[in-house]
């Protein structure tokens, strides 16, 4: 059983007629509705060895374990306000929680996002250090986006680039001598085409993992212009999957289109293919509008300070359809996305 069908299985059951919840469990954020404006909820868990290395650098993982919570808020178009924080620590290593606190509050400052509670345990023995973030943020009334509502026609389209994040991992993992994982110690110089030990361009994709910026700005400017919207947290193709599923269209994605960096377009092509298509952490959105607002995404990315590229569009046939240059079928069968539970 998979993590997806596991949570349709046990965890997802329809909101409690007459409450609050106006969209509940299978999208990017929860909404309640208040009435006079909409909450949208998210919560994302970041757990030791399995998230991040142990022993990470803490201002990154205190920036990046916000990041990810502020960009489900992002998918939904709404603005942040508020956030919780629950620690399960092996220690109160002073030094680590100074460093991991800076990292979380300066992002939190940055877009108005206030600490407003949490919880603090020790984990148990030998325990993987686990930080869950519950982040709130606010629309308009109906204004939330989701990943429903993508039609027939719609063009398709994702912010920045993809799959920097993904190669940087693949890089580190075969990179990282066991007992120097907890220094993240790149004791290879040969971590594959135009990336070497201390030069700018594994600087660069480390940071896209390390760092992601979520792209609360754009979210905010594609209310009212996206048709749907979803966040690349698991794979380009399948978060791809949950517009399809939840919006019950079929799309086809141009390969040629799909905007990545040198760095990764320098990899050899089943590497480049495979982290712009399935690699997980970009933190981009992924978007569908219709064609008549070309002009005015492009706008809402310019004044967001971020690109946006189209890469296909909406289609009737179910499932996804990616094609090359020449119009011709890319086989895409073994490029699964992240999945906790994947058999
Ligand atoms: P995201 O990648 O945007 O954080 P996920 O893929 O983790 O979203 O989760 C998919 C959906 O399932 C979300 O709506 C999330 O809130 C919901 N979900 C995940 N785990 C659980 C759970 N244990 N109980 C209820 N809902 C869950
Ligand atoms: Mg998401």
């Amino acid at each position: 059983m998979g993590e997806f069908e596991l949570i349709a299985r046990y965890f997802t059951r329809p909101p409690a007629a007459g409450g609050m919840v106006a969209r509940g469990v299978g999208d990017d954020c929860a909404v309640l509705d208040l009435g006079d404006r909409w909450l949208a909820l998210t919560t994302d868990m970041l757990v030791e060895g399995r998230h991040f290395f142990a022993g990470a650098e803490p201002e990154a993982l205190g920036h990046k374990a916000l990041a990810v919570n502020l960009s489900d808020l992002a998918a939904a178009g709404a603005a942040p306000r508020c956030f919780f924080l629950a620690l399960a620590l092996p220690q109160a290593d002073e030094v680590w929680l100074a460093a991991f606190s800076r990292g979380m509050l300066a992002l939190a400052d940055a877009h108005g996002c206030t600490l407003a509670g949490g919880d603090t345990t020790r984990s148990s023995a030998g325990g993987p250090l686990t930080i869950c973030i519950t982040a709130v943020g606010e629309t308009p009334p109906g204004a939330a986006l989701s990943r429903a509502g993508a039609l027939v026609g719609d063009d398709l389209w994702v912010s920045g680039e993809v799959g920097d994040a993904a190669l940087a991992l693949e890089r580190l993992r075969s990179a990282v001598a066991p007992a120097q994982a907890g220094a993240q110690c790149l004791c290879s110089t040969t971590l594959g085409p135009g990336l070497r030990r201390g030069d700018g361009a594994l600087d660069a994709i480390r940071q896209r993992l390390d760092r992601p910026e979520p792209r609360v700005a754009l979210g905010l400017r594609l209310r009212g212009l996206a048709s749907s919207c979803i966040d690349v947290s698991d794979g380009l193709l399948g978060d791809l999957g949950h517009i399809r599923e939840r919006s019950g269209v079929g799309a086809e994605l141009l390969w040629s289109a799909v905007p990545r960096s040198p760095t990764l377009r320098a990899q050899p092509p089943e590497v480049e293919q495979r982290c712009a298509l399935a690699g997980g952490d970009d933190y981009e959105v992924l978007f569908t509008a219709a064609p008549a607002q070309r002009d005015a995404v492009q706008t809402a990315g310019a004044a967001a300070g971020v690109a946006v590229k189209r890469i296909g569009r909406i289609t009737a046939e179910p499932g996804c359809r990616v094609l090359d240059a020449d119009g011709r079928m890319i086989d895409t069968a073994g490029l699964a996305s992240f999945d906790h539970f994947a058999p």
